[in-house]
């Protein structure tokens, strides 16, 4: 266990009139800064085959600022173009190695986002986030809910407005690990379902709660109505907007749904058992919706970071191990079982089985057998890292 933790906070915030209109110009110039490297980086590599670094642009960028057609870039805090351009590096980065597309110009109407430095040396920021208040330097202090607040003043914050126009701070902050809650001998294995969000070895099921079904239902609802409208027309952005806003609220009600359950899941039990999936390999097959839109990536990240603050293990087992194919009574493997087939019995000792039960119940005995003290190597789950922004 390590001595301090990173722990991400995220937190929706209401700026004033005066700090939005700062916030805007602070989004604005970033934009700008984000498409003008863009433009420079893309003309060179166009060209002549070369490849011009951040650092490179920024140097432009500050003599742009001396002079005075563009010595509105000053008026903003230094930092908000050098964070932007390192986001642009990093977005670079990941499309040389194949692990993003080519970088993007930012536009106005989608989601907008700074990074800012706060100064640890500044006593009073630092006072400012003691006493609960999300403080930014040139912002002040803004009106927020909805998220932990961190006991210390992070060294950067993220500010995002997205494209349903709400604000909130993301940071990064090291700290101790929150208290454990007791050790227990409690295991679980969770098949993470298509029908369903997953289903436990115990049987249990966990399903998608019915308030955030009905909220799926008005977007979805929303977003015919969208598409019917004349694209551009008053109506049509009104719909829009409407639709952004339902969208957000989805996203909120399903993360706070999965806080919860994995919440409980890292209380309940000492061993938390997964599969191992690949969501980058599936979201080439037709099953990539599904994997979309139950948030499996979301709900691995948040069982990892839970289990490590609550010094649980979280094991992922192969996910080429026949979890599915293998009776959990007697251990026969099947060839495989189709994914139309929900129920089945086994041929050799006669159990029936529920698919998605009896995957969970091997998924949980796999790992069991991993543990030390088990026949195999313990595949740790790498630690939840925060959501970067999206560069
Ligand atoms: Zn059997």
């Amino acid at each position: 266990m390590p001595s301090t933790i990173q722990r991400s906070y995220r937190i929706r915030i209401y700026p004033n009139a005066d700090q939005r209109a700062v916030l805007n110009r602070w989004f604005g110039t970033a934009r700008w800064a984000w498409n003008h490297a863009l433009e420079r980086r893309s003309k060179a590599y166009r060209r002549r085959g070369e490849s011009v670094s951040g650092v490179d642009v920024s140097r432009a960028i500050t003599a742009l600022k001396k002079t005075t057609r563009y010595n509105w870039l000053t008026e903003v805090p230094a930092g908000v173009i050098v964070q932007k351009l390192r986001d642009q590096d990093r977005a670079f980065t990941n499309f040389f190695s194949g692990r993003a597309s080519y970088p993007r110009f930012r536009k106005r109407s989608s989601a907008q986002s700074v990074r800012v430095q706060i100064d640890q040396r500044q006593h009073r920021a630092l006072s400012r986030w003691a006493n609960e208040d999300v403080f930014v330097p040139g912002l002040g202090a803004m009106r927020w809910r909805n998220g932990a607040h961190p006991a210390q003043a992070p060294k950067m914050v993220t500010i995002r407005r997205d494209a349903a126009g709400r604000y909130f701070v993301t940071a990064m902050v090291e700290e101790a690990p929150a208290k454990r809650p007791a050790p227990t001998n409690k295991s679980v294995g969770i098949d993470l379902g298509l029908k369903s969000l997953a289903v436990l070895s115990t049987g249990e099921v966990l399903a998608n709660p019915r308030h955030l079904r009905a909220k799926e239902r008005r977007l979805r609802r929303a977003q015919r109505a969208l598409s019917r409208k004349r694209r551009g027309s008053g109506r049509w952005h009104r719909t829009r907007r409407s639709v952004a806003r339902l969208h957000a609220r989805v996203a909120d009600t399903r993360a706070n749904h999965l806080h919860q359950l994995t919440r409980r899941l890292v209380d309940e039990n000492q061993v938390i058992a997964v599969e191992d999936l690949s969501v980058k390999g599936l979201a080439r097959t037709r099953l990539a919706k599904s994997v979309h839109d139950a948030g499996w990536g979301e709900f691995g990240r948040q069982l990892a970071y839970k289990a490590e603050w609550a010094g649980r293990q979280l094991v992922a087992i192969d996910r080429f191990a026949p979890s599915t194919r293998q009776c959990s009574g007697c251990g026969h493997v099947r060839a495989a079982v189709p994914l139309s087939t929900r129920r089945w019995q086994c041929p050799e000792c006669g159990a029936e089985h529920d698919r998605d039960i009896n995957a969970a119940v091997n998924i949980e005995r796999i790992a069991l057998e991993q543990l030390p003290g088990g026949t195999g190597e313990v595949k740790r789950v790498e630690s939840g890292r925060p959501r970067g922004e999206a560069a």
